[in-house]
Parts: C-alpha cells; sequence; structure tokens
C-alpha cells in the first residue's frame, strides 16, 4: 500500500462478493482530486484487493469502473432518460416527481439529488447490501428489457437497486466527501445510469491501473515487489493487447489464468472482436506531406467518403475455435456465403443488420483458399448505371437496422484499403506493401460490388497534385498518404498516427479538417423558421476533465428539411438546465434557449479559429496568455451528422487548440484574429 492512498475497504472478507460499498469508497476518493497519478493509485489498489481478495468479480469490476456493461459491439445500452431515473428516484423514496425535478434545478446533479431524497427516506427494513456483480447484472438486466411495457419494467429494476443502496451504512466506511455526497452507492448508481460517473476517471486509467494492480498482485504471490521496468512492460502489454483485442471479457479472465506477461500470446486480434481504427492526421498542404515523409516511401490512397466498414470473416471449415469467436449476429447475416461474417463501425458497432446485401455477396470477392480475414474499407454509396462514386449524403439514406436485401435501394461498393488479419494470422506488424499484396493477392474485385482503394506511389509534389484533382473528379474526400515500408508502416490500431496523412479537397480554403462536434443547446427559429430551431451551441470535448467546452453557435449549411429532421431528434433529448459538465458562458444574452442531453455530433467547417471571450474551448491549453478567452470557429458550417460517432469521441479541446496554433503560425503577418461570429 502506498503512502498516499489507505486501504479503501478493510471489511470485506476473501471470496466474499465484492462489496458496492468498496468501489464508492473508491470512487469518492477518486473524486477529491485531479491529480492523474493518485487517481491510478486509487484505482490500481482496489483492483489489487479484488485480485487478491475476489478475483472473480474482477471483470465487473473494471466494467462498473468504465461506465459500461459490456464490449461496444455487442450493443449492449441501457435506454433511459434523465427523466425515467427522476421518476425512479421518486417511486423509491416516496417524494414526488415534482419536488424531484426541482431539485435537480438547484442542484443539477441527479447523483447528488438521489442522495439527497434518501436522507428523507423512512428505512422500514434492511434490504441486502448491494455487491458489485449483483449491480453488474442489475444493470444489465435494466439494459435488455424490450417488449411492451419496458419503460415501467426498467423503472421497477431501477427502484430495486436503489431501495437496496447504502443498507449497510456502517461498513467501516471514512465519509471523506461531504460536500460531493460522500461515498454514497445510491449516487454513483445513479450517475452510472446517466452514462457519466463524472470522477475524472479516463478508461485508459483504469487500463494502465490494471496492469499495474496485476503486476503488483502476481509479485505480491512471490513474496516480492514489482521493478519499474516490470511495471513498465506490463503496462505496454496490456495497452497493446487492448488495441488489438478490445475486450475486457476476453481478455481479464486470460490474464488472471495465464500472468500478464503471457498475456500477448493469449489475446491476439481476433475475427468477431472489431478493433478500434488505425486514424490519420490533417495536413493543409502537400508540402506538409513531403516535409514530414522526407527520405521514406510513401503511397496516396483516394480519401473515399463514405462509412468506415472493418469486415470480420471465417469460413465454415475453418478452425472451430475461430468461428465461435463471431459475434451471434454474425451467424445468420451470411448463410449465402461460404462462412460467417459481420461488418462494425468506426466505433465498433455491429452493422450486420445494416449491410447484409454486402455480407450475401462476400463470397463472390472472397478466394476459396481464404479461410479467415480482417478488412478495413470503406463503404461508399454506388451509382449502378454511371458505375460511379455517390455523395456521402445518399448513403446517410439508408436504413440503419434490419436491412432486408430486396429493399435495399441505394447499392454500396465496399473500397478495401487495408487487411488486418489472414488466415488465422494477424497481420497488422507487416509492412504496408506487405499488406496490400496480400489483400491484392486474395480477394478480387467485382464491379460496383468490391474494389480495392485506388492507389499511386508516385513521389513527386506534381504527381500527387494530378493525383488529388482525380480523386475530387471521382467524388472522393482527398487522399490519405501513408507510410509504405518500415516497422513504421505497420496498421496502428486505435492511433490517430503520424504514418497516416489526410489531405482534404478544400484544404486551401479551411483549417485543413472538418470538425466533429457535439450538439449542447439550441435557440428557437426566428421568421420562417419558428416551428423548428434556427441555431445550435456546440461544443468539443475535453477527456481530461471530461467536459464539453462550448466553441460556437452555427446556423448555416441546414436545409429545411434538414432543420425539421434535427428538431424531431433534439426535441426529445431536452433538459431543464445544461449539465455540470458543460463548460460554457455563463452570462444571460449567451444562453441558448434549450438544452440537451450530449448525444448528437455533427461534422462542421469553419473559415478559421480565433479567440473569443464567450465560448470556452481549449481554454486550459494556454493558447489566450491572459487566460479568459477559449478558442471559436468562424463562419462555421453544418456538414452532417456523425452517427458513427459518440459525444466523448467529438474532436477534442487540444485538437482544437493544435488547430489553433498551426493556423497562427501560417498567419503570423496577418494582425490579430478578431471575434466577429454572429
Ligand atoms: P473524417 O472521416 O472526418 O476525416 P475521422 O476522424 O473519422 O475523420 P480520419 O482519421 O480523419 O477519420 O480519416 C480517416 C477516415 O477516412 C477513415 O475512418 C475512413 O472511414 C475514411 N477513408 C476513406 N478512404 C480511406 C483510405 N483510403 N484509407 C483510410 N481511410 C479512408
Amino acid at each position: 500500500t502506498s503512502k498516499n492512498v489507505k486501504d479503501p475497504y478493510p471489511d470485506w472478507k476473501p471470496g466474499e462478493p465484492v462489496p458496492y460499498a468498496a468501489l464508492c469508497t473508491t470512487f469518492s476518493l477518486i473524486e477529491l482530486t485531479t491529480k492523474r497519478l493518485i487517481i491510478m493509485e486509487h484505482c490500481s489498489l482496489f483492483l489489487r484487493q479484488v485480485l487478491r481478495l475476489t478475483p472473480d468479480d474482477l471483470l465487473s469490476t473494471v466494467l462498473l469502473m468504465i461506465n459500461k456493461l459490456a464490449p461496444d459491439y455487442a450493443g449492449v445500452e441501457l435506454g433511459i432518460g434523465e427523466s425515467l431515473i427522476m421518476k425512479a428516484i421518486g417511486e423509491t423514496t416516496g417524494r414526488s416527481l415534482a419536488v424531484i425535478k426541482q431539485d435537480q434545478k438547484e442542484i443539477g446533479d441527479l447523483g447528488l439529488v438521489a442522495v439527497k431524497s434518501r436522507s428523507t427516506q423512512p428505512t422500514m427494513f434492511k434490504p441486502k447490501a448491494l455487491t458489485i456483480r449483483g449491480v453488474h447484472k442489475g444493470l444489465m438486466g435494466i439494459a435488455t428489457v424490450s417488449g411492451n411495457g419496458a419503460q415501467a419494467r426498467k423503472v421497477s429494476e431501477i427502484k430495486k437497486l436503489l431501495s437496496a443502496a447504502d443498507a449497510n451504512s456502517t461498513g467501516g466506511r471514512v465519509d471523506v466527501t461531504k460536500d460531493k455526497g460522500g461515498p454514497s452507492e445510491a449516487k454513483y448508481l445513479v450517475r452510472f445510469l446517466e452514462g457519466k460517473l463524472r470522477l475524472g476517471l479516463a478508461e485508459r486509467t483504469v487500463l494502465v491501473s490494471l496492469a499495474q494492480a496485476m503486476i503488483a498482485h502476481e509479485a505480491a504471490k512471490k513474496g516480492t515487489v514489482p521493478t519499474t521496468s516490470e511495471i513498465e512492460k506490463a503496462e505496454s502489454i496490456l495497452k497493446i493487447v487492448y488495441s488489438e483485442l478490445p475486450s475486457y471479457d476476453v481478455i481479464i479472465p486470460a490474464m488472471v489464468e495465464h500472468g500478464i506477461m503471457n498475456l500477448r500470446e493469449h489475446c491476439k486480434l481476433r475475427p468477431g472482436v472489431p478493433l478500434k481504427p488505425m486514424l490519420a492526421k490533417p495536413t493543409k498542404a502537400i508540402t506538409e506531406v513531403l516535409d514530414r515523409f522526407e527520405g521514406q516511401t510513401f503511397t496516396c490512397e483516394y480519401k473515399y467518403d463514405g462509412e468506415r466498414a472493418q469486415i470480420h470473416y471465417v469460413a465454415k471449415d475453418a478452425d472451430e475455435e475461430l468461428s465461435q469467436s463471431m459475434p451471434a449476429g454474425a451467424a445468420t447475416t451470411t448463410e449465402a456465403g461460404r462462412g460467417v461474417a459481420a461488418i462494425f463501425s468506426r466505433n465498433s458497432e455491429d452493422l450486420s443488420k445494416k449491410y447484409p446485401d454486402v455480407l450475401a455477396k462476400l463470397n463472390t470477392w472472397v478466394d476459396e483458399d481464404t479461410k479467415s480475414f480482417v478488412l478495413d474499407c470503406e463503404s461508399v454509396a454506388w451509382d449502378v448505371v454511371e458505375k460511379k462514386v455517390l455523395p456521402f449524403q445518399q448513403l446517410m439514406t439508408r436504413k440503419k437496422k434490419d436491412v432486408k436485401v430486396e429493399d435495399v435501394k441505394v447499392k454500396v461498393c465496399v473500397f478495401a484499403f487495408d487487411l488486418l488479419y489472414l488466415n488465422g494470422e494477424a497481420v497488422v506488424e507487416k509492412s504496408l506493401r506487405e499488406r496490400r499484396e496480400l489483400l491484392r493477392k486474395s480477394f478480387k474485385p467485382v464491379e460496383g460490388e468490391f474494389s480495392f482503394a485506388t492507389s499511386m506511389d508516385g513521389q513527386e509534389l506534381d504527381e500527387i497534385q494530378t493525383f488529388l484533382d482525380e480523386s475530387v473528379k471521382a467524388s472522393c474526400e482527398g487522399l490519405m498518404v501513408k507510410m509504405l515500408d518500415g516497422t513504421e508502416s505497420g496498421y496502428e490500431p486505435s492511433k490517430r498516427s503520424r504514418n497516416w496523412l489526410k489531405i482534404k479537397k478544400d484544404y486551401l480554403s479551411g483549417i485543413g479538417d472538418s470538425l466533429d462536434l457535439v450538439v449542447l443547446g439550441a435557440y428557437h427559429g426566428k421568421g420562417k423558421r419558428t416551428s423548428v430551431y434556427g441555431a445550435f451551441l456546440l461544443a468539443c470535448y475535453n477527456p481530461s476533465t471530461d467536459s464539453y467546452e462550448t466553441v460556437c453557435n452555427i446556423g448555416t449549411g441546414f436545409s429545411e428539411a434538414v432543420l425539421e429532421e434535427l428538431h424531431s431528434q433534439l426535441s426529445q433529448i431536452v433538459i431543464d438546465r445544461p449539465k455540470p459538465f458543460y463548460a460554457h458562458s455563463s452570462g444571460g444574452q449567451h444562453q441558448p434557449d434549450v438544452w440537451f442531453e450530449p448525444r448528437f455530433v455533427w461534422e462542421v467547417k469553419t473559415a478559421d479559429l480565433t479567440l473569443s471571450p464567450r465560448y470556452k474551448a481549449g481554454m486550459k491549453e494556454g493558447v489566450d496568455p491572459a487566460g479568459d478567452k477559449g478558442i471559436s470557429l468562424r463562419f462555421p458550417r453544418f456538414i452532417k451528422v456523425r452517427d458513427d460517432k459518440k459525444p466523448d469521441e467529438a474532436t477534442t479541446s487540444r485538437q482544437v487548440a493544435e488547430m489553433y496554433k498551426k493556423q497562427e503560425s501560417v498567419a503570423k503577418n496577418k494582425g490579430p484574429a478578431v471575434d466577429d461570429d454572429f
């Protein structure tokens, strides 16, 4: 035990299910600090205790820490909003919904509202104390309720959990956070239900803490302590393993069984578990690309404007173990083919039900000898008559779920640009040149259905310029330029890498890249637009404070039809007041008319970036020497809704600050930028 943190919960006994109160005590300790190292210590100490006393609960503990119930591709969602939670709190504590709403207005944190409500609750009998596995099971129950009366049943499940919360209020806990509601179970339960624990505990921190806990636990069993280099090795192993196989459900049992140092042999990239895709860095000019790759070979590819599609496949006659790793939904979607397949989105959602037409034809482009693979592709809307790529907007009109092959109106063509796994073996560490050769050898293009991304290996500026022009004529967004040889050209899951650069066609007029921003609020429309919202307040995401920082108001780029659609989507997630994790300007005239739950991400273009006292983006990134201005977008323009991004995958404050700084150095001689947004 380190000197900074104390054993948080001395009362739990070996082999017993981990008391949920123990986890909440650790949460409350984490809530007291903003220092990442201390947070990590609390976290790894707790995980070590779990490993020592009740290793069977390690998986559910980690999941509750990262506010998830299952891996993303499993599609498990709680499906409840603020109003259902308020209803459940009211009914559990015998307070009226009106009172709960009023409290929420004043306190702004439903977790604390639950704590406050509890103190007035009569304690007639003592329910059994909550355990981590019990809470996980209960929450899973809420997520899987469907059909008639689902909402009511969800409320009753939430009530069960809430009425058992804080049942054993003795338990040896230290009440260190009185002002923050204490280590209350109700508080963290409710925050979990809301989807935000608000501890400043990033998923990455939990991953590193888990590695530290495991290595310390293994050493303790041998009566030693791990060396710094062993700790670093353990952290690096777990990071690599998780990036190739992002599923704690698979990793944790393997780690406990085989030890962390042997984890890479047991947990490898495999079909069925989508990996987080490799991403690209934006550039502003071809010369910047040439500077970056100086002295190394690179390749240019068209940047198709569609939807990322990671295609996983296992032939029926492949290794049995492999077939079993495919998700359940996949098995039914490709009965026509020689195997089972699934398609995953950029953020690991299972899209198999959206693309049954692609899956049904898959066997026509797969060689008989190809028994298993993972392909990285872009699925793009396809004009069957003109035989060419269609704009992204066409793709958006496709239905998202339960698509029937015979109903498909917008055909898609899949453009493959990378191969990550082939015939039982991960190939991510091979060079791009080798992966590309394997890709072209093992698959065959079928017009309008499957194609290799168009590429060009010329290294000269004018060749690249010509290729960029051609890509634009072919309805692409621009180019991707990728390192071709050597270890740096390996596929780096989940990284926004310097080895992949993107050049967008409109890089000359804008800031090089569009931004993906979260809609926090809206203003009622005027004139012709009175029945819809006329403008919106957008924010970027700051992962280190887990908050949304406002960056602009936007009212341009919307058609009337789009405004209507947005109004019907957004009016369902209106909340009474801004969430406490919204960083926004509180001056009266800058308040939007309505606030929303943080749910939708929009792609937005801008002319350039400027500093403004009205917005908060990047304030902590040191862009404004006086420290009272944030970065804001000038002349922002709506491009599209990014269904494939969650709010915490929006452009980050740091990225906004980087864009601002880059532009500043470019425009050094132009004098200070001025704030003249509407
Ligand atoms: P955006 O799609 O807005 O550019 P992003 O953050 O989703 O941003 P980036 O890393 O910026 O992703 O760009 C890479 C995206 O471009 C990939 O996710 C993929 O969907 C798409 N893409 C199209 N063609 C290619 C290609 N040839 N190679 C890699 N990615 C491609």
